[in-house]
């Protein structure tokens, strides 16, 4: 691709399923405004110099490495699909779901050496491949695009490997997983071979900022100066809390960044330790 260093950089991402509103969600809180109309392929962003090129997840990875687009947000599943040497440069918290072998209820199947022989159906077919070939385990993979829990029925596979969230679709369809093949979201990722531009870095750390934010809560309380070291230790972690004084000059107000897991368990605990008007914020974007 010719590119020169003062066009827009490309950012792909999918136009459609699970990955799409989550993607532009995260994009929109990064400060990448825009808009899409139905048909659009791609649009500038105001101010900005990139442009986001709305494609299937299953291209985002050929797009990266063959540098029509700088970075992409596609499925963990489809970079270990692709085989290209891609970097994962953040793993973006939605879009979970685990590659898993499976098969129909009625097989006495349970572990991996049970696959020996059998045909598996999946739209993973290398990752499928590479997971059994490493397990010693001798398959015949037959790609299918959709629809693959219904391959079993229809006799053209007598297991899968598919991915599942819930695992409902897998139960309606009359199958149980038997062993995960691989953990995956969404991520974003470029070319590892890619020149280093300083836009294409700003641009990465604005949706990693925004991805760290949402794994913190801004929390805010007043207490008396004698609860201090108490409710210090309670908090712990990212950094020494600000402390305020107040007007009320036995009091301070203890601002604190903590883990969002955390909350639901130190805030009571911040209570009984004496704080009071416990606020609890989202933050925007975080910048270590
Ligand atoms: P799709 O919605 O079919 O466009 O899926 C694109 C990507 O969404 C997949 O490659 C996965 O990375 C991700 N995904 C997350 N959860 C699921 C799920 N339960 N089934 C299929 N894909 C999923």
């Amino acid at each position: 691709m010719n590119r020169y260093s003062t066009d827009p950089i490309r950012l792909a991402v999918p136009n459609k399923g699970r990955l799409e509103e989550p993607t532009a969600r995260l994009l929109h809180q990064a400060g990448f405004r825009f808009e899409r109309t139905e048909r659009a392929l791609s649009v500038p962003i105001r101010g900005r110099n990139v442009e986001i090129l709305f494609v299937r997840a299953d291209d985002i990875c050929e797009l990266v490495t063959d540098g029509v687009a700088d970075l992409g947000v596609t499925g963990l599943d489809l970079v270990a699909e692709s085989g290209a040497d891609i970097e994962v440069l953040a793993e973006l918290g939605f879009g979970r779901c685990r590659l898993a072998a499976a098969v129909p209820n009625a097989s006495s199947m349970s572990s991996i050496s049970d696959f020996a022989g059998l045909r598996v159906a999946t739209s993973h077919p290398r990752t499928t491949a590479q997971f059994f070939a490493d397990k010693g385990v001798e398959v015949t993979t037959v790609e299918l695009r959709g629809s693959i829990e219904v391959a079993p029925k229809l006799d053209v596979a007598d297991a899968i490997v598919d991915l599942v969230s819930s695992g409902s679709t897998m139960m309606l369809n009359g199958l149980r997983p038997v062993v995960d093949v691989l953990e995956s979201q969404a991520a974003l990722i470029r070319d590892r071979q890619a020149a280093v531009h300083p836009a294409v870095d700003q641009a990465v750390t604005m949706i990693t900022s925004v991805v760290a934010a949402r794994r913190k809560k801004y929390v805010l309380m007043n207490a008396p100066r004698t609860a201090v070291d108490q409710i210090q230790a309670l908090i712990p972690g990212f950094d020494a809390p600000s402390i305020v004084p107040l007007a009320e000059s036995e009091m301070v107000a203890i601002h604190s960044v903590v883990d969002v897991d955390a909350v639901w368990d130190v805030v009571p605990r911040l209570k009984e330790a004496g704080a009071s008007g416990i606020l609890v914020l989202p933050i925007e974007q975080l910048l270590l």
